[in-house]
């Protein structure tokens, strides 16, 4: 039942908040995407780096199990190296009396229905127990406070071990290499265990059931009913609809209104737009509208032959300066050592992002002051 139960770990965030939304889901096919697929190659790679530590098997025969993950069409050379530096980070959790738990299933029923899970790394040491999940999906930074799916894995893991261990302090741990992201969070067990009983067990109960109110957020992104959504189309529409202070112009409050509440705004206006589109070219007609050819790019019809018949008629100024290879492509050209020792690379000081300040990063320095910069336009010139 595990894989295709309705309350998954993965999406704990979304029925948690938004408690009818696992049910909501179901009239909508789940596909699985490229970015999942690569994310289980890294795992297997990653949990056989581990499995080398509890359960090592020669050199040549462990060199063998690595080629055989080469041969997928989404394997990278980079993968090898973010697997090997995850088990890394797993392995420097051990102490001299520490256990190691590598992909583990966990019965999670006690807290949620039919719902199971599978941890990537469990080390524990007498009374601390060490969670850690690989992410290594590269577009949305995961952090490890309060994450619902590590708290699910602890809450498995205790009753798990509960017999064995008597652990006092949970660490969770986020292992997220494409987005140089490694963030560790910790609770004491009985304050987890509390939380498990008193306040996840309802909400997954009442999740189970599709029962509660529809509630948007951030956790809409990845639900699949977002496109048909009634409370996340209210949420976006509900600001349109709104009457601003002054007749004309939005004042810096107004304005900040809009801002907060984009990110939600734009999950759905995308979500929509996505959805009519895919109905569309599955031959849906929609009333008012109709698909047409898009732009294209004009291209040689056949390159090489241009090539040839460009030099037979004396034309020598046709090929682009040559350049140098992007990094990725230039460790890949040169090898990894000589790339070391050759290339010197920096990191430019990033552009400047308007973020909730309830975000962890440090606020912005700037050379000279904002103003100077960008020069604000203060709302009293727009409104006076
Ligand atoms: S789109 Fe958001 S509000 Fe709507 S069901 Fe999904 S999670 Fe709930």
């Amino acid at each position: 039942m595990g894989a295709h139960a309705l309350l998954s770990p993965s999406s704990s965030k979304r029925w948690f908040e938004c408690t009818p939304s696992a049910k909501l889901e179901l009239g909508f096919p789940d596909t699985s995407s490229t970015a999942a697929e690569e994310g289980t190659l890294a795992h297997e790679i990653g949990e056989a780096f581990l499995n080398q530590h509890n359960h090592p098997v020669p050199a040549k025969i462990f060199k063998l199990k690595l080629d055989e993950f080469k041969k997928h069409t989404l394997y990278e050379d980079v993968m090898l190296e973010h697997a090997e530096n995850y088990a890394g980070f797993v392995l420097s959790k051990m102490r001299r009396n520490s256990y190691l738990f590598v992909e583990t299933r966990l019965d999670l029923t006690k807290y949620v229905p039919e719902a199971f899970g599978t941890t990537d790394a469990i080390v524990i040491d007498d009374k601390i127990l060490d969670l850690s999940d690989l992410k290594y999906g590269k577009g949305v930074k995961v952090f490890a406070e309060d994450n619902m799916q590590l708290k699910l894995y602890a809450l498995g893991t205790l009753e798990e071990y509960r017999m064995e261990f008597d652990i006092e302090i949970v660490r969770m741990n986020i292992y997220q290499p494409r987005m140089n992201n490694i963030d560790t969070w910790e609770i004491g067990a009985s304050e987890l265990l509390e939380w498990g009983e008193n306040i996840l067990k309802p909400r997954a109960e009442m999740a189970f059931k599709g029962e509660g109110e529809t509630i948007p957020g951030d956790h809409c992104r990845f639900c699949r009913a977002k496109s048909r959504c009634k409370a996340l189309a209210t949420y976006g529409l509900e600001l349109a609809k709104k009457d601003f202070v002054q007749p004309h112009l939005l004042s810096d409050a107004e304005l900040m209104e809009v801002y907060g509440k984009q990110e939600v705004i734009s999950i759905w206006v995308k979500a929509v737009s996505d959805y009519i589109f895919a109905q569309a070219v599955a031959g849906k007609e929609w009333k008012g509208f109709k698909l047409v050819e898009g732009k294209s790019n004009r291209v040689f019809k056949d390159a090489a032959e241009t090539e040839k018949l460009l030099l037979k008629n004396g034309f020598k100024d046709i090929y682009t300066p040559k350049q140098l290879l992007g990094i990725g492509a230039l460790e890949k050209a040169i090898g990894k050592k000589p790339f070391q020792e050759h290339v010197i690379l920096i990191k430019p000081k990033g552009a400047p992002a308007l973020v909730p300040d309830t975000d962890s990063r440090a606020k912005y320095e700037f050379k000279k002051t904002a103003a100077e910069d960008f020069g604000p336009v203060e709302e009293d010139e727009l409104l006076n």
